[in-house]
């Protein structure tokens, strides 16, 4: 039914093992991908590499009507492209199906930027010279993306790296193969040279391992735990290469008492429970200002207890299952540990229909304190711990107390507090009245141990490229 075998240099090609790809919703095994290792991860550098010598020398305008053909298609195949999400990953298909819009979004925006990758003359000290700066592409890129987005992890990260006339070698997450397959073979059909786009699947150690050193490959870009980025960073040290890094996440979300409450609550769904709360963006620990807290906490009560869990295809879900069953056993231990610690369930806090999938009901908790396990460590999954606050130093000194600093949300509608709030938070991204800040035209990563470097956006095509001054002597 869908893609199944690697993309690389072209070829759609097999392994001796395959590794079973299951749906979260129905723990059904839906198919198969050929267990890649380290020959296919080689084949797909060597491809990749000689790739770029021809792909580089393209000139933007021609790179760019590639990936609007590539747009195009993925257009297109939306609903398809969408069930294989859902069916593989497991949001609602409505969710899916802006998960295609969005990342289809990057590939646009990109094919633009590639065109204004612009350079720069410096007034030189001396009258006989010149100085000419240039922007070339890195050369071959190794992507590694995870499950929560399979469309637009990749394409945030291969457009941008396209546009700039760099090549690549992509490992998806093993969990959800199927739509960066279907994505490959899209590219396919569009036109994209052969070794520009190489897809290695399997496990991920011996794929990365040889990508990591190799050094051809010049930049490592990954998506994934704040765990497994330090991995890789401490690997990249060998061969040296660049490095962008979008780790993990732990976001306050803080309603101070001049906030519109129903904005307020609205933004807190959005944040937190999109994805069933398995976004880095997601909202972790809710601090509210206390003369507002209880009204605050009952009516995004009230709203929860409306969301519907179940199989993401079924009409009118809300929230799909979790990826796995270790992460409903996370989400539970959070809550467990939350209520022994004296916090109030207010709506949900329990696992259901665990003999179909691995599903968690939306749940809110009251007097969160920062001791807790949900307040200091992320959550990624439909956990909304609601903790108060005395005054704005406070909750901004309590938001800021974190390894993490990728999002962080302020709702109020006092000027003068949103001025100082958000210049006040360690955070890379700050959604002040807003629950959903991700665009493509926007600068996505974070501070601290959330990453490194930034993606989307004009400053996301510069993580591809290399400054080159030349010193033109005169004399
Ligand atoms: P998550 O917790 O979101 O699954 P991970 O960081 O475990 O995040 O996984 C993100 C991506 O990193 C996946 O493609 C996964 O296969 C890959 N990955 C996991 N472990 C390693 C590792 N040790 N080296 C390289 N890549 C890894």
């Amino acid at each position: 039914m869908y893609p199944n075998r690697m993309y690389v240099n072209g070829q759609w090609i097999d392994a001796k093992e395959t590794i079973d790809v299951i749906n979260p919703a129905t723990k059904e095994i839906i198919g198969t991908i050929p267990n890649g290792g380290k020959k296919e991860a080689k084949m797909a550098v060597d491809a990749a590499y000689s790739a770029f010598k021809e792909w580089s020398k393209k000139t933007a305008e021609e790179r760019s009507k590639l990936l609007l053909k590539w747009y195009s298609l993925i257009e297109e195949h939306t609903d398809e492209l969408a069930e294989i999400i859902t069916t593989e990953q497991g949001k609602p298909l409505s969710e899916a199906k802006e998960e295609i819009f969005y990342a289809n979004s990057y590939i646009s925006w990109f094919a633009e930027e590639g065109k204004r990758i612009y350079g720069e003359t410096i007034p030189a000290s001396s009258p006989n010279k010149r100085i000419i700066v240039k922007k070339q592409p890195i050369g071959v890129i190794a992507a590694i993306t995870p499950w929560n987005f399979p469309a637009a992890m990749i394409t945030r990260k291969i457009a941008p790296a396209l546009a700039a006339g760099c090549t690549t070698v992509l490992k998806p997450s093993e969990q959800t193969p199927f739509t960066a397959l279907k994505l490959a073979e899209l590219a396919e059909q569009a036109g994209i040279p052969k070794g520009v786009i190489n897809i290695v699947t399997g496990d991920a150690e011996p794929i990365v391992d040889v990508w990591q050193k190799d050094e051809r490959v010049r930049k490592l870009t990954f998506t994934g735990s704040t765990r497994v980025g330090k991995i890789l960073m401490r690997g990249a040290a060998d061969t040296v290469k660049k490095l962008s890094l979008e780790l993990g996440g732990h976001a306050p979300f803080i309603v101070t008492a001049n906030a519109d409450i129903e904005k307020a609550v609205e933004g807190v769904i959005a944040s937190k429970f999109r994805n069933a709360g398995q976004t880095c963006i997601c909202a972790n620990r809710i601090f509210v200002e206390e003369g507002i807290a209880e009204e605050f906490s009952k009516k995004l009560a009230e709203k929860v207890a409306k969301l519907k869990v179940g199989n993401g295809f079924e009409e009118g879900v809300d929230i799909g299952p979790l990826i796995n069953e270790a992460a409903v056993r996370k989400v539970q231990a959070q809550i467990e540990d939350a209520k022994q610690k004296g916090a109030k369930i207010l709506v949900g806090g329990n696992s259901i229909k665990e003999e179909e999938g691995f599903f968690m009901e939306p749940t809110v908790i009251m007097n969160a304190t920062d001791d807790m396990y949900c307040m200091y460590e992320e959550t990624f999954g439909p956990l909304a711990p609601i903790a108060t606050f005395k005054t704005v130093e406070e909750a901004i000194e309590r938001a800021n107390n974190s390894p993490y600093g990728l999002a962080a949300y302020v709702f109020t509608e006092n000027m003068k507090e949103a001025v100082y709030i958000t210049e006040a938070l360690e955070y890379g991204i700050i959604g002040l009245n807003d629950g959903s800040p991700s665009a493509a035209q926007a600068p996505f990563g974070g501070f601290k141990e959330s990453g490194v470097g930034r993606e989307g956006s004009r400053y996301g095509i510069e993580d591809y490229l290399e400054i080159k001054y030349i010193s033109l002597g005169l004399k």
